[in-house]
């Protein structure tokens, strides 16, 4: 069966480090990076993208919609 991987692009200017998308995320892979954007906030990585299902948990709490998640299928 062909598995679900996901891939996050995360518009850091917009991002205002809430850390909602953190706790959103089943698999806990998102955590605040130590650099800031422009506005001074800390924006999320990824990092175990290879957990990453893109169920778009994160892509959906996001109050200012920074988050975009692309699925691929891995044969
Ligand atoms: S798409 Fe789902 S699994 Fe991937 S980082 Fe977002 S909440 Fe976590
Ligand atoms: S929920 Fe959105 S605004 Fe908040 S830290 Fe995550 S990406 Fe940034």
């Amino acid at each position: 069966m062909a598995k679900i991987k996901g891939r996050l692009e995360i518009d850091k200017e917009r991002c205002k480090g809430c850390a909602v998308c953190l706790t959103a995320c089943p698999f806990s892979i998102l955590e605040l990076g130590r650099e800031v954007n422009s506005k001074g906030y800390n924006y999320p990585r990824v990092v175990d993208l290879e957990r990453c299902t893109g169920c778009a948990s994160c892509a959906t709490v996001c109050p200012d919609s920074c988050i975009t998640v692309y699925r691929t299928k891995q044969l």
